[in-house]
């Protein structure tokens, strides 16, 4: 069984303890240099609130084989008025889906 879970890539993170705050099963924490990690992996039910927080594209979400094929992940980019979703696919593919946060926001 595949389970919903995020990576975070220490290299990246910058310590702004954003994912740590919107978890919603409070599955993530600090380490002693303060970089953020997923304590609780296997409880994670994938809602995607840390990815959309981290400014700096340090988490990797991956995706249920129906989603993304086995090995599937996603990454967002966040920029002033835009979230780019990056998907990978289970063959290496990269596909990307850019939503205007501006637009989007509108009702
Ligand atoms: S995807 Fe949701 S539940 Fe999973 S670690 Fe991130 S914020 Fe928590
Ligand atoms: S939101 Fe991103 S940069 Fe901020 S603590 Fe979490 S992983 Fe690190």
């Amino acid at each position: 069984m595949i389970l919903m879970s995020i990576k975070i890539d220490k290299d990246k993170c910058i310590k702004c303890g954003k994912c740590i705050k919107v978890c919603p099963g409070s599955l993530i924490y600090a380490d002693e240099n303060k970089k953020a990690f997923i304590k609780y992996e296997d409880e994670c039910w994938g809602c995607t609130a840390c990815l959309k927080e981290c400014g700096v594209s340090a988490i990797k979400y991956f995706l249920g084989e129906d989603i993304g094929g086995r090995g599937g992940s996603m990454t967002v980019n966040k920029g002033k008025d835009f979230w780019q979703w990056n998907i990978t696919d289970g063959n290496g593919k990269v596909h990307w889906v850019k939503i205007n946060t501006k637009e989007s926001n509108k009702y």
